[in-house]
């Protein structure tokens, strides 16, 4: 059966270089599935679940902010970063959540604070929990 070639790679590692069976990803305009044969393209990738099978295994992966281009059969991914779902550490995340959510609240007196900035970590760690939780 035909195969895909998947790579996730974040400015650190390569966390997943092998064939595939299937990939489905969190692109900036919305979710999109990956099958053998699929057209060439681009798109942006947002924070949110990264899934892929091969055979029978099934993984689950967050990934954040970054590129996705599928050609010939190979779906690179390139973000800032990525988990395993089993590799996510559940208390950092909730620590990431209440720090970010402190600074969002201090915002309103202190403008010196990144707004984006607090927004983007609270909504990296809230899908990291959802992942880590098997909530999407
Ligand atoms: P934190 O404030 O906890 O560092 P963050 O959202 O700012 O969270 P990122 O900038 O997205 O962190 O990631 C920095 C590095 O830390 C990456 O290598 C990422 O894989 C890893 N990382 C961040 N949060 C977690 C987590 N909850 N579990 C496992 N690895 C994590």
């Amino acid at each position: 059966m035909a195969k895909l070639f998947l790579e996730v790679v974040t400015p650190d590692k390569v966390l997943v270089s092998q064939e595939v069976d299937s990939v489905v990803a969190p692109g900036s305009l919305g979710e999109f599935g990956v099958l053998p044969g699929h057209i060439s393209f681009l798109s942006g990738i947002v924070p949110g679940e990264l899934r892929y099978s091969d055979g029978a295994d099934r993984e689950s992966m967050l990934v954040t902010t970054g590129f996705a281009e599928v050609s010939n059969d190979k779906v690179s991914i390139l973000v800032d970063a990525a988990e395993k779902a089993g590799e996510i550490d559940l208390g950092r995340a909730n620590q990431a959540i209440e720090r970010a959510r402190g600074r969002l609240e201090k915002n309103r007196h202190d403008e010196n604070i990144d707004l984006s900035r607090a927004e983007a970590a609270v909504e990296r760690a809230v899908v990291r929990v959802k992942i880590a939780e098997k909530l999407i």
